[in-house]
């Protein structure tokens, strides 16, 4: 790979921050710009919800890397700077700041932005989002003993939301407009016991209730409920899912369908420009379909890979149809998901769809447990509670190509490794 080339990743944070590393590593020798909207070092999102949410910490507890690593490796941070439009026939970069930017090799993780709440009084003040540092800070700062938070929306990030608050000793409400918890993630057993947990914990829990509004003098006071019913609030925090950054390839005429559409190899409808991250859609061979993921291991995994991919392409690549990803890595994400609510610990590998009935080994009321979402006598997904040392062979036990029997899967006299080796 020639020294002379320039690579550029618009979009500075997991899968941005993790593909220049990636390029370094693997020997890249040319230029490598980073642009980044935000104004902070590139970061992890998970503790924004979780350890920076209930403590005092700065970011410096989430960079990828120290600026530090950035000036020893050569890559050039261009923060605080929003890629506007991408000219795929000069190829280059416009940004708002008026500058173009060059690349040979472009690489597009602009990841996601939330989906805002269509109800009058969503803008009012005292309503919040949680997306970015400066999300939390905002939200850290307005979390007070006593204080009422409503929190709209009952998936990850809603509830480690309203968990946060409860360490504050806030007042908690979810609303939910489903009929459970973490609807789109988990069977519905699983988001009755985390209903059970947030209860336990003092949160009041409104499931399959719609908003009608926020209202209030000039601030956030009440949240009005389908049917009427208000709820006092002196903080709202919504967390009712996230949409992809994806306007800019499509302007530039990539593909675009719930994300940029990418192959196996992080390779867009224009050779020259790779997607990863939350940003893109991606084949995945286990769910035999096309998924948008939106999870820490696979911007980090997916933004590694074809960071590498970006150097083997080759670099004349035509796009004429022929096959030319001799030499590239396929990236095939491990669907692993986790969430930390209290002291509880879920990860999740697989995706719950498409099931037929659940084996469980543990009991639920011990508060440690591991939950196989069977296919046939396939394992089609795997939750496991409190339990994370049995997540790796669950792991492999879902992804080994072989049938599994229900009664040994829920014996935890024996191990999950006797039950794989069989
Ligand atoms: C609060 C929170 C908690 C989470 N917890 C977990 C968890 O426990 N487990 C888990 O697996 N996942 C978790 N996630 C999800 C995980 O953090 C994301 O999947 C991951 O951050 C995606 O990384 P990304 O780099 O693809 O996109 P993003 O993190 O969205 O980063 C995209 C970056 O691109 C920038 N950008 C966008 N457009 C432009 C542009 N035009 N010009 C310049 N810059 C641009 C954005 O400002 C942003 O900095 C959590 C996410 C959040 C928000």
């Amino acid at each position: 790979m020639s020294s002379d080339q320039t690579f550029v990743i618009v979009g500075a944070s997991h899968a941005g921050g993790r593909a220049a590393q990636s390029l370094r590593m693997a020997g890249f020798e040319g230029k490598v710009a980073l642009i980044g909207e935000e104004s902070y070092l590139p970061y992890e999102r998970p503790p924004l919800s979780k350890q920076l949410l209930m403590s005092p910490d700065g970011i410096e507890r989430a960079e990828l890397n120290p600026q530090s690593y950035y000036d020893e490796n050569d890559i050039t941070l261009m923060l605080g700077c929003r890629a506007e439009r991408i000219d795929r026939h000069a190829r280059t970069v416009h940004c708002a700041d008026g500058k173009d930017i060059e690349y040979d090799r472009l690489m597009l993780t602009t990841g996601a932005r939330v989906r805002t709440l269509p109800v009058p009084g969503a803008d009012l003040p005292g309503v919040h989002y949680l997306r970015d540092f400066n999300d939390t800070l905002a939200i850290r700062g307005r979390l007070e003993a006593g204080d009422r938070t409503v929190v709209i929306g009952g998936g990850f990030i809603g509830l480690e939301a309203a968990a946060g608050a409860r360490k504050y000793d806030c007042d908690v409400t979810v609303i939910e407009a489903a009929d459970r918890l973490m609807g789109r993630a988990v069977a519905p057993e699983i988001g009755e016991w985390y209903a059970d947990l947030h209860r336990s914990h003092g949160v009041d829990l409104r499931l399959g209730t719609g908003v009608e509004a926020i209202e209030g003098d000039g601030k956030a006071e009440r949240v009005k409920l389908a049917g009427g019913d208000t709820v006092d609030a002196d903080l709202v925090i919504v967390g009712i899912g996230i949409q992809p950054n994806a306007e800019i390839a499509a302007d530039a005429g990539l593909e675009v369908d719930n994300g940029i559409v990418v192959d196996l190899f992080g390779r867009t409808s224009d050779p020259a420009i790779f997607a990863a991250g939350d940003v893109c859609n991606q084949p995945n061979d286990f769910l035999g379909t096309r998924v948008r993921l939106e999870s820490y291991q696979n911007a980090q995994d997916q933004g590694m890979t074809v960071a590498r991919n970006m150097m083997a392409a080759p670099h004349d690549g035509t796009g004429d149809g022929e096959d030319d990803s001799g030499g590239l890595t396929a990236y095939i994400d491990r669907l692993w998901v986790w969430t930390d609510q209290y002291d509880v610990n879920l990860q999740m590998v697989g995706m719950p769809r498409d099931y037929e009935r659940l084996v469980w080994r543990g009991a639920p009321e011990d508060g440690t447990f591991t939950l196989f979402y069977m296919k046939g006598p396939r394992i089609a997904a795997v939750n496991a509670v409190n339990n994370g040392k049995e997540m790796r062979i669950a792991e492999r036990m879902m992804y080994a190509d072989r049938d599994f029997d229900d009664a040994q899967l829920a014996d935890t006299e024996t191990q999950l490794r006797q039950v794989m080796k069989g």
